[in-house]
């Protein structure tokens, strides 16, 4: 067994005895990984309180080779979230972080960019930042880590440049815009209306661009027109690529910030 060092996110925690409790961990070198916590639920306990929901830790495994879980022996608090004590809508926001981070990962799979996103995403949650246009920006985040970040632009089935007319035919299962001659008999198409077609297009290109994410990316914001809509697409879209309906979808925008 060898002990490794890493910083994590701590995404679930599970009692497991009297004293323990079986964590699940988004780690910056080895992607998702579950470990149990000896002590970690005695008050005086080896982790000092730092076992806490979302919080990030500077934390040591030991890592088993075979299916068994991981020892952790070392859990330091860099960070707790706090947001959620001021706001429910960023207490939400903030699992949904930790429910995208765990479906659409594969446990020991490393994501250091999604990685460091989701540790962005939860501070920008902790301070003032608007909540659709951070979580957007996460999704589009783990969308593009994931490999399905959608096609916007292009048909996803022939690759001709879409019109944009007011409404717009998005395939759920294609995973992106359709044109006129693709959508015909396409399974899971829905009309999407222009407006949020194109606050996802700006939103992917600054995830995909990093000069782009510092110059526009504070100026970011979506029009509360479209929030509704935009909301029910992406929980669509994630339902598809998961293969059910996410467990926070119901919750965001049901308390809308102001
Ligand atoms: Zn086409």
């Amino acid at each position: 067994m060898a002990a490794e060092k890493t910083r994590a996110i701590i995404l679930r925690v599970v009692e497991f005895s009297e004293t323990s409790c079986v964590v699940t961990l988004f780690t910056e070198d080895f992607g998702k990984v579950g470990a149990l916590a000896k002590g970690a639920r005695r008050p005086k306990g080896p982790f000092e309180g730092a076992i806490d929901l979302l919080a990030l830790v500077r934390i040591v495994l030991l890592r088993k080779s075979s299916d068994a879980l991981d020892l952790l022996t070392e859990a330091k608090l860099e960070r707790r979230f706090r947001a959620g004590q001021r706001e429910l809508s960023r207490l939400y926001a903030g699992y949904y972080v930790a429910e995208l981070l765990s479906e659409l990962t594969e446990q020991g799979d490393p994501h250091r960019e999604l990685f460091r996103a989701a540790v962005a995403t939860l501070a920008a949650l902790d301070t003032d930042a608007r909540v659709p246009e951070t979580l957007l920006l996460f999704e589009l985040t783990a969308l593009l880590e994931a490999g399905h970040l959608p096609s916007l632009e292009q048909c996803v089935v022939c690759g001709r440049t879409v019109e944009n007319e007011k409404r717009i035919a998005f395939g759920m299962t294609s995973g992106g815009v359709l044109c006129e001659e693709c959508r015909p008999g396409r399974r899971g198409v829905v009309s999407v209306s222009q407006g949020v077609i194109e606050a996802m297009r700006i939103g992917s290109e600054l995830v995909t661009d990093t000069a782009e994410q510092s110059s526009r990316g504070p100026h970011f914001s979506l029009a509360p027109a479209i929030q509704g809509e935009l909301r029910a697409v992406m929980n669509n879209y994630f339902a598809h690529l998961v293969g059910h309906r996410l467990k926070m979808s119901d919750y965001l925008g049901a308390v809308s910030p102001t």
